[in-house]
């Protein structure tokens, strides 16, 4: 695959288009790749604007202490794919030439059926990192039955919600949550349960569903600031997603 289009998507980024500008044509509607420039809120920003386009992540960090490119060796899984700013010119090289390969993370969704001025109603949230059931208030924890491929794990869970997480966020919040982590398929973990219960690793193709019974919750996908409310008697289906998130790894 030659790159010949690029676009550039995060905050302050007029210094690196212009950079990119001098190897590659900037292209806003059709790039051949997309460079996310600032931290993971950026590559997820960029997934859900370009979504399934390659992508090339770089920190806005002039000493390069954290990518594969620099001297230093990885510090964290996740960050394998992230360059730093200070690694410009090499994986600038690096893409013109063609070295590099494309891995496809599977992302993950869930989709909510709620009730809204009356009507039974159904939307869909999709997430690269993970997808979740959050309480809408802090001081109120969230009471919901679990269920897994049509088993029912746990009745009226009473917590502050639960996360789905693809790969690509095995290291993200469900790691914060769980104090675990995963290589391969996806991730469940319960977010502050009363009682505590294990992260689970579903099997391939798997369908995960929560019944809100009691107060109210978001389900929230990534950094998505498009929220959906849930309440008492809401369902939320969680599964693999059909769309992939491709990432560019320079070799
Ligand atoms: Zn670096």
């Amino acid at each position: 695959m030659r790159l010949t289009k690029a676009f550039v998507v995060g905050r302050h980024t007029q210094r690196l288009k212009r950079v990119f500008a001098r190897h590659f044509k900037i292209d806003m509607r059709k790039p051949d790749f997309v460079v996310s420039y600032g931290g993971d809120g950026t590559i997820l920003y960029a997934e859900r604007t370009y979504p399934g386009f390659p992508k090339i992540a770089f920190r806005n960090s002039s000493r390069c202490k954290r990518c594969l490119l620099g001297a230093t060796p990885k510090i964290h899984k996740a960050t394998e794919k992230v360059y730093c700013e200070a690694c410009l010119e090499n994986a600038i090289g690096k893409l013109k030439r063609g070295k590099f390969k494309i891995l496809e993370f599977q992302k993950v969704e869930a989709t909510a059926f709620f009730t809204k001025n009356g009507r039974r109603n159904s939307k869909t949230l999709i997430g690269l990192n993970d997808v979740q059931i959050h309480n809408s208030n802090h001081f109120h924890a969230v009471r919901f039955d679990f269920c897994l491929d049509g088993v029912c794990l746990e009745k009226e869970i009473i917590g502050d919600g639960v996360v789905v997480a693809s790969l690509y966020g095995a290291t993200a919040y469900f790691h914060a949550i769980s104090r675990k982590t995963f290589s391969k398929g996806f991730g469940i973990a319960f977010n502050n349960p009363l009682t505590p219960i294990r992260p689970i690793f579903p099997k391939d193709g798997f369908k995960a569903e929560a019944h809100i019974q009691r107060r109210n919750a978001e389900l929230v996908a990534d950094n998505n600031p498009e929220m959906i409310a849930l309440r008492k008697g809401d369902k939320v289906v969680f599964r693999p997603s059909k769309e992939k998130a491709r990432i560019i790894q320079l070799q």
